[in-house]
């Protein structure tokens, strides 16, 4: 296996683009705000095998403080689903403020994915 392709490599070329390259469409959220890397490969490396980073389905750095540095004591490797944020909560009712419960709702399939809907808007 060549070197960058160890996962910890890829975290690292990741933050690098992140805080230091302009034209890497996340520099805005990090390099923009002023985040800088204090990170190195090895540290990640550390990080990786002290958080058991591959037992995870796919691996996401995050930074504890979402406004501090990428240090090794502002950054753990978490589960990237939970680093991205919980899953949007499901609505309790329509636009029209119609409950999604009861005879009223009605669950809809869309190319395998259920939707559910309005009766009383339909
Ligand atoms: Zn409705």
């Amino acid at each position: 296996m060549r070197k960058v392709d160890l996962p910890w490599w890829r975290t690292y070329w990741r933050i690098i683009a992140r805080v230091k390259n302009p034209k890497c469409h996340l520099y805005k959220r990090y390099g923009g705000l002023g985040i800088e890397n204090f990170l190195t490969a090895d540290d990640l490396k550390m990080l990786w095998f002290r958080d058991k980073a591959y037992l995870l389905d796919k691996a996401s750095i995050d930074r504890k403080d979402s406004r501090g540095n990428y240090t090794i004591e502002n950054c753990r490797f978490i589960e990237h689903k939970i680093n991205a944020g919980r899953p949007h909560k499901e609505l309790t009712h329509c636009k029209r403020n119609h409950p999604y419960s009861g005879d009223n709702l009605k669950v809809k399939s869309y190319a395998g994915t259920p939707k559910r809907t309005c009766r009383e808007c339909e």
